[in-house]
């Protein structure tokens, strides 16, 4: 891929023009090649027995592809999955859950298999790309982008999807694989058998009720939650946000919001549109992802105490708000009503659970169990951790080994680590989105975590195994004490700083050496178990050094406390990242306000 890039930049702009339409092109004429195959695949129905090994309830993202890594880890064990509604779904206007990042692409291409569909019949993606609020924000070409720019493919993969595209897919797969497949099939209800006897999983299809027994019974059932709600689980989260959606016909290239030559030219022409847009300001962001199917969704997040949800919760209210909000967009959908698809929405979409996983034989995956937020796209990575530690379970309970070690563990992993280090990446966090500086460096930090914890974790195929996880739960009691004080402090950073403005820069993520290719690409090295652990000690001390440093950026000063309880002082992370001391260097470059340099000269420095 790195010869690729080489090879595309040094073509002349023109070429490199050409590139990118016929790049584009072919994507989408191999996807309509596809589609009438695709549309009318409906996955052999299956004749429900009276025992399964395994039950899913749900097969919407998660529940399919866990059953596909299932057969795949548990060939010998019978499994069905139950889903209420009928497939094939259609394409564009089906779910949310459109863009893909590292963790959740890299399970879905390499861990149940579906590079060949994600790379045919999806699109390629271009990365996450930010935009900051500049005036009335009509003028595309004057907010801080921030975002991968030139020809740049990241080497490790990520997607667009087309949901109703992929469930189509995973559904056909899965039945192939040798699941039983039922849907328009209701679970109405389910009695949990403990100390070892069968749970009875009631069923209602075409009118007629009936059960199937199963040693596990796994809840994939998004939202409606059947066991969460069942066993009263259900946490609420402190973070609440809204969000409405739509899908329009219509190939929106945010590349033609304006003419200006810089700024088009950062970027090789026709590949802006393929990364996921993040248009930002006070209190919300708004999403622009390109479908294979030739559809965009086009969608609003919010935190209500600044964008009430009665202010877009009806299309021509969602038209309105985005005029005066984000007026380049509101103009090109309003244009364009017409080719509207949907239009949907959720409220308050951030839960959690007690508990996921039992001793007693059931699970929690996807939205079952929890959300966080949509930014960044973190909904295919849950699924993918989530999945990945319910079949280690099955499998060992299956083969007769005693999982409550894995229970309580996995169970601190998901909802201890996993989502309290998730969530105090949004909570109380929108207001922010509108400092251009603060949320650059924020987004950085944000990407920089992923990349140097759970990303490496997850990539070397160590989230399930459980004596390595154990081995490193205080560097993950680390990360969670560096992410919630980064937070506050990106906050807080907001509050002394909400009325800067900034403008007509933009911050090239892949220019910050430390972070890209070296953070990035160690995520995928290959690692043994023993370098892998001690690269995740040095991450500690290199997110430390990360943090001090934006610290030092943003108020002249170190701060006077470590950030971690590690017991290490500044200075020895510092000794400790000593190699790369780049970071003092490298971070000017994700400095967008000319005042944090006089700030900086009158501090400290190394
Ligand atoms: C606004 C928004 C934007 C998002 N953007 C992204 C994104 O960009 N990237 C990302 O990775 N994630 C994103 N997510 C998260 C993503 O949508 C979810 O993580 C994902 O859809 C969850 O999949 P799931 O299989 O758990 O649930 P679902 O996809 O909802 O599937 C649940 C299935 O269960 C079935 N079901 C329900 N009740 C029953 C029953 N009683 N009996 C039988 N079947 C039943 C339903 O028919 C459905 O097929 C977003 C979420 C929101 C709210």
């Amino acid at each position: 891929m790195k010869d690729l890039n080489k090879r595309i930049a040094a073509l002349p702009e023109q070429r490199r023009a050409i590139l990118a339409r016929l790049v584009a092109k072919d994507a989408e004429s191999r996807n309509s090649a596809l589609k009438a195959e695709e549309a009318n695949a409906r996955p052999p129905q299956h004749q429900p027995r009276e025992q399964y090994d395994i039950v899913i309830m749900g097969g919407g993202l998660a529940g399919l592809s866990l059953a596909i890594q299932l057969r795949r880890a548990v060939p010998q064990a019978s499994l069905l999955i139950v889903n209420s509604t009928t497939y094939p779904a259609p394409e564009a206007a089906h779910k949310v859950g459109e863009s893909s990042v590292e963790i959740g692409a890299h399970y879905y291409d390499t861990i149940i298999g579906f590079k060949e569909h994600l790379e045919d019949r999806q699109l390629r993606k271009m990365g996450l790309r930010f935009f900051s609020p500049y005036g009335d924000n009509s003028d595309i070409s004057k907010r801080v982008e921030l975002g991968p720019f030139e020809n740049h493919i990241l080497p490790i993969p990520s997607y667009q999807i087309d949901r109703g595209r992929f469930e189509n897919a995973l559904a056909v797969q899965a039945a192939r694989d040798g699941a039983g497949f039922v849907d328009e099939c209701k679970v109405k209800d389910v009695d949990l058998g403990a100390e070892g006897a069968p749970h009875v999983v009631h069923l209602e299809r075409a009118g007629e009720q009936f059960q199937v027994k199963a040693r596990w019974v796994i809840d994939a059932a998004g939202r409606a939650a059947l066991l969460r709600r069942k066993l009263g689980l259900t946490k609420p989260s402190e973070h609440n946000v809204n969000s409405v959606w739509l899908r329009i016909k219509l190939p929106i290239d945010l590349e033609k919001f304006s003419d200006d030559r810089d700024w088009r030219g950062r970027m090789l022409t026709g590949f802006r549109q393929y990364s996921t847009n993040h248009l930002m300001d006070r209190g919300y962001w708004v999403w622009l992802i390109r479908l294979a199917s030739g559809s965009t969704s086009v969608g609003i997040v919010a935190d209500p105490r600044l964008h009430p949800l009665e202010t877009y919760n009806r299309e021509d209210r969602f038209i309105d708000w985005l005029d005066r909000n984000e007026p380049q967009v509101g103009d090109l959908v309003r244009r364009n009503r017409h080719l509207i698809q949907d239009f949907l929405a959720i409220k308050k979409l951030a839960h959690t659970t007690e508990q996921a996983y039992s001793n007693d034989r059931w699970a929690l995956v996807g939205d079952a169990a929890l959300f966080t937020d949509p930014l960044y796209s973190l909904g295919s990575d849950f699924i993918g951790m989530g999945n990945t530690l319910v079949t280690e379970m099955v499998r060992q309970d299956l083969s007769g080994v005693d999982i409550s070690a894995h229970v309580d563990f996995f169970n601190w992993l998901l909802l201890d680590f996993l989502y309290d280090s998730g969530i105090r990446i949004f909570q109380d966090q929108y207001p922010l989105m509108g400092n251009a500086q603060v949320f650059v460096a924020k987004a950085l930090w944000d990407i920089a975590w992923y990349w140097a914890t759970i990303g490496p974790i997850f990539f070397h195929d160590r989230v399930s195994d459980l004596e390595f996880m154990k081995s490193i739960k205080q560097e993950l009691i680390h990360f969670k004490v560096l992410q919630r004080k980064m937070q506050d402090f990106f906050r807080e950073w907001d509050l002394a700083t909400k009325d800067e403005v900034f403008s007509g820069r933009h911050v090239d993520l892949t220019k910050i050496p430390f972070l890209y290719p070296l953070v990035h690409l160690e995520m995928d090295a290959g690692y043994d178990e023993d370098t892998l652990r001690r690269k995740l000690r040095d991450n500690v001390s290199l997110l430390e050094t990360m943090g001090a440093e934006m610290v030092l950026r943003a108020y002249g000063a170190y701060p006077a406390a470590p950030m971690t309880d590690t017991g290490m002082t500044l200075q020895e992370h510092f000794a400790r990242t000593a190699p790369r001391a780049d970071i003092h260097e490298e971070l000017k470059r994700a400095w967008v306000g000319a005042k944090a340099e006089s700030a900086l000269a009158a501090g400290q420095s190394f």
